[in-house]
């Protein structure tokens, strides 16, 4: 008897580091701001001169808390920060004050929608949230590859930039559904204001450990950490790769080594890097220089009262109050400055569905055509309600609108005007319309003997006449209705 192939499963976590958007650095005065000119971001306490005192940034704390909430964690009662010791050259002070049993926030989740089916959700568990200062930055040069570098210039501007990082349980199971977790907890962190998450500037940054087992066993195989994805896209391709590899190399009986990889972008594949150290390494001990944490219940009720409705509850709304299609409400939501744009368009008087319309379709090409934003735009959600108000109430036709759009949006201004400029009303009067179907009849014989003869379907060429005739601003409801009793009119005579 032979034996089933062994089917195999992929279980996946990720630790994710995310830069918060405070103006200065998690324990001194210096500024944040990215891309400034190398080391005018320092001072003796980020740069770790003897006998300085680190303070924390409150703001750090607050944002931390925040996410820790927004993330159903629980908030722990008492915490503090540990010191992690290591030598490298981007860390001046050589440790990384982080904390190490005592985070901030633990035991929490994130729903996501299962990328297999968006209507389907699942919960994806959030084992820790802790606070950290980010590290500086190595500069390699004289080569373009890192291995062939002649020197390496040391940038100190990052250096202690606040950190949350984000450490998931190992509840992932494919490529999509992490790069789909990923693509959630920045949306939650876009959404509460903490960071701004951008993977290009490092703001966001996900390391993965996998592993493979047989479907069906209980203990885990033997992990590998890939770092160094600096896209969603790069996280899935990542994971897909490593699956691929951990799998043919159990079928070939070879043992999986436990170790960190670098996912090589241009290649397409993960590299070995080094083998991985043990947390016990790092020799960890309370930081002496700062007290440790203990929050009140008031201000934790106060900060659990600014949460903004979140990413998920705002998925669920759109699609059970408001009626809009799955495929609408991702693209409204994926974007905190578009769901507000989307809000704003209803609140001044737009249906939903017409507004979604309008956002997920003609101005969202134009954003992507022209690399805009929406708060580039002069187009505000006020004038979009008006000119769907217009549509909506017959004054001018959907076409109508698609010819004034370009205008809104590069120049701004009422659309009531524009249609007035242009003179694009739609022509409702039924005496005006009576005058051109009747051309329209006595200029199509051949049609219309046609029509006589039972052709009916021919209703839709005369319609499409009207509208030629009229520059498309023919109101079509009363055009059909008209033509109708024009054609039985013709038909009877016959
Ligand atoms: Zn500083």
């Amino acid at each position: 008897m032979t034996s089933a192939p062994l089917e195999y499963e992929a279980v996946i976590g990720l630790e994710t580091h995310c830069q918060l958007r405070t103006a200065t650095k998690i324990f001194c005065a210096c500024a944040t701001e990215f891309g400034s000119v190398p080391n005018t971001q320092v001072c003796p306490v980020c740069m770790g001169y003897p006998g300085v005192l680190p303070v924390l940034n409150q703001k750090v704390l607050e944002y931390a808390v925040k996410a820790g909430l927004a993330l159903n964690c629980q908030i722990a009662a008492q915490s503090k920060f540990d010191r992690k010791q290591y030598f490298y050259p981007d860390l001046p002070k050589n440790y990384q004050i982080s904390q190490y049993d005592l985070p901030i926030a633990y035991q929490g989740s994130l729903e996501i929608s299962d990328p297999a089916d968006p209507q389907r959700s699942k919960r994806i568990g959030i084992t820790r949230l802790h606070m950290e200062e980010d590290a500086g930055k190595l500069v390699h040069g004289g080569s373009e590859r890192l291995a062939g570098s002649t020197y390496s210039l040391a940038d100190y501007n990052r250096a202690g930039v606040p950190l949350v990082e984000i450490v998931s349980e190992p509840d992932l199971r494919s490529g999509a559904e992490a790069a789909e977790y990923a693509q959630e907890l920045r949306r939650v962190l876009r959404y509460l204001g903490v960071s701004d998450g951008n993977m290009q500037e490092g703001s966001l940054r996900c390391d993965v450990n996998i592993s493979v087992r047989p479907r069906g066993q209980a203990t885990f195989g033997t992990k590998v950490e890939i770092k160094n994805m600096n896209s969603f896209n790069a996280i899935q391709r990542a994971i897909e790769y490593e699956i691929e590899r951990q799998i043919s190399a159990l079928e070939q009986g070879e043992a999986i080594v436990q170790e960190t990889r670098l996912w090589d972008d241009a290649r397409q594949q993960t590299l070995s890097m080094r083998v991985k150290e043990g947390s016990s390494d790092y020799r960890y001990f309370p930081e002496p220089d700062l007290a440790p944490i203990c929050l009140g219940t008031e201000v934790l009720d106060q900060w659990r009262s600014d949460l903004p409705e979140l990413p998920a509850a705002k998925r669920r709304r759109y699609q059970e109050v408001l009626g809009l299609s799955a495929y609408d409400t991702r693209v409204l939501t994926d974007d905190l400055e578009v769901a507000q744009f989307f809000e704003a368009t209803v609140a001044a008087g737009a249906p939903p569905k017409a507004a979604a319309n309008w956002i997920t379709q003609d101005i969202s090409a134009h954003l992507n055509r022209e690399k805009l934003k929406l708060a580039d735009l002069s187009l505000t959600p006020t004038a979009l309600a008006e000119m769907i108000q217009l549509i909506e109430g017959g004054v001018i036709s959907n076409a109508a609108g698609k010819e004034i759009l370009p205008d809104l949006l590069t120049q701004g201004g009422s659309p009531k005007d524009l249609v007035a400029q242009k003179g694009l009303g739609q022509v409702s009067d039924p005496l005006v319309l009576q005058e051109v179907i009747a051309r329209v009849l006595t200029d199509n014989p051949r049609e219309l003997e046609q029509y006589r003869g039972g052709k009916t379907k021919l209703l839709g060429f005369f319609v499409g006449q009207v509208m030629k005739a009229t520059g498309g601003r023919a109101d079509p409801k009363l055009t059909n209705e008209l033509l109708r009793t024009s054609l039985a009119a013709a038909v009877a005579q016959s």
